[in-house]
């Protein structure tokens, strides 16, 4: 799960992590409210749009407006700015083509930015444990100083039952040319931020840029948080934070269900039951030359209503020309699974191709089932014969 930048800002001030004041907005007006509150004397505001995706500085809006991140000089300008952006969908090159809407907007104090620092933790899955990213080279894409100069990288594994330790705040802070005054600003931000990261069930959290300014504050600057979605059960306060008009609403829809469902581009829809057979059967549709449309998984243990949940989401779906089911009953009765697709079929008036592979427990009845409801669809004996049948279905009918 995401959050927003002024969310994250709320996990910061909680967590002593320094940033700059401000505050969210949902209108021009309440922009300019903010920024008076703010009362900077003679001081500058950025306005930024908030949307989960970043890259916004970059952004252009659809209607030709550019730069999700703007700075300016007193509130009239603030609202100004606001009212270009709220309402308007922002393009990065982390939100593709279709962009994203910009429905809030924060406002806050602009800073002299003397350097621009990039820090990150994340959990490093080849060796089970957080790692801390760190490197001079903030404010850009930390894809490209990987790629042009990976040696301006640090990278510090820590010891999940020992945390953070204060030496490595210093090694890190050192790394980054974080002296003086500037070190314990640093291992401080670092050991909070640390903190947050474990209490929170963080998955990733990046701040970039992390800036020393002219006046010598070390500040998080930006802020994008990850969350481990296996732990937001006992993370209440966190999944308040949900905003779902963010997410694929196919995914949003299938979550209320229970299922696991990510939507991809391609036109082949799937509904399989097992993670591991949903991966095999997304390859396999490859393999035949087709495109798969979604990761699809029922469960072991899908009732059928989940299973009608199931089809009746791969059907709104518009650019779905064709479904593949592909079950293997173990736990899962095939017949169950047979009438979960018939409730669904009729109800959507199918009129796509649709191919069923089902094998294991109860079968037969299954095959019945489906033989007897009238619906047209073709059977197939095993998972790459049934592959090549949709895609060719598919590519037939279009
Ligand atoms: P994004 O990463 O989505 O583009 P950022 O919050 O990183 O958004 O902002 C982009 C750039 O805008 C930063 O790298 C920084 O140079 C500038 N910026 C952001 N916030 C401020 C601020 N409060 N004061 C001055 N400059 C800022
Ligand atoms: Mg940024």
């Amino acid at each position: 799960m995401n959050i927003h930048e002024f969310q994250a800002r709320e996990l910061f001030a909680e967590f002593g992590v320094a940033t700059q004041p401000g505050k969210v907005a949902s209108s021009p007006e309440e922009a300019e409210n903010v920024a008076l509150a703010l009362g900077l004397s003679g001081g500058k505001f950025v306005v930024k749009a908030q949307i989960h995706a970043g890259g916004r500085g970059k952004g252009t809006f659809k209607n030709g407006f550019k730069g999700g991140v703007h700075l300016c000089g007193t509130p009239t300008e603030a609202k100004d700015l606001a009212s270009k952006m709220i309402g308007q969908v922002l393009v990065t090159h982390q939100t593709g083509p279709d962009g994203k809407e910009v429905g809030k907007i924060f406002v806050g104090e602009a800073v002299d930015i003397a350097r621009e620092l990039y820090l990150a933790i994340l959990i490093d899955r080849a060796t089970s444990v957080p790692v801390v990213i760190a490197s001079t080279e903030g404010g850009v894409d930390i894809e490209t100083v990987a790629e042009k100069n990976p040696e301006k990288i640090l990278r510090l594994p820590v010891h999940p039952f020992l945390g953070l330790m204060p030496y490595q705040t210093r090694i890190i802070a050192a790394s980054l040319g974080l002296t003086g005054p500037l070190m314990s600003q640093a291992s401080k931000l670092f050991t909070n931020l640390y903190r947050l990261f474990i209490e929170r069930d963080c998955s990733m959290v990046e701040v970039n840029p992390l800036v020393v300014t002219k006046d010598g504050r070390l500040l998080a600057l930006d802020a994008k948080f990850n969350f481990d979605d296996n732990a937001l059960y006992r993370q209440p306060s966190i999944v308040a934070m949900r905003d779902v008009t963010e997410e694929d609403q196919r995914e949003v829809e299938a979550s209320k269900h229970g299922l696991n469902y990510i939507g991809l581009d391609g036109n082949i829809a799937c509904l399989v039951n097992g993670a591991g057979l949903a991966m095999a059967t997304m390859d396999i549709i490859q393999h035949a030359g087709g495109s798969p449309a979604n990761f699809l998984d029922v469960g072991g243990g899908a009732s059928r209503e989940q299973v009608a949940s199931a089809f009746r989401i791969i059907l709104a779906d518009k650019s779905v020309q064709g479904v593949l089911v592909n079950i293997f009953g173990g736990i899962m009765d095939c017949d169950v699974i047979a009438h979960g697709i018939v409730e669904a079929a009729k109800e959507t008036g199918l009129s796509i191709p649709l191919v069923v592979r089902l094998e294991g427990n109860n079968v037969e009845a299954g095959k019945k089932t489906l033989a007897e409801s009238g619906l047209k669809l073709e059977g197939a004996e095993n998972i790459l014969h049934a592959a090549q049948k949709i895609v060719s279905a598919v590519k037939a009918a279009v």
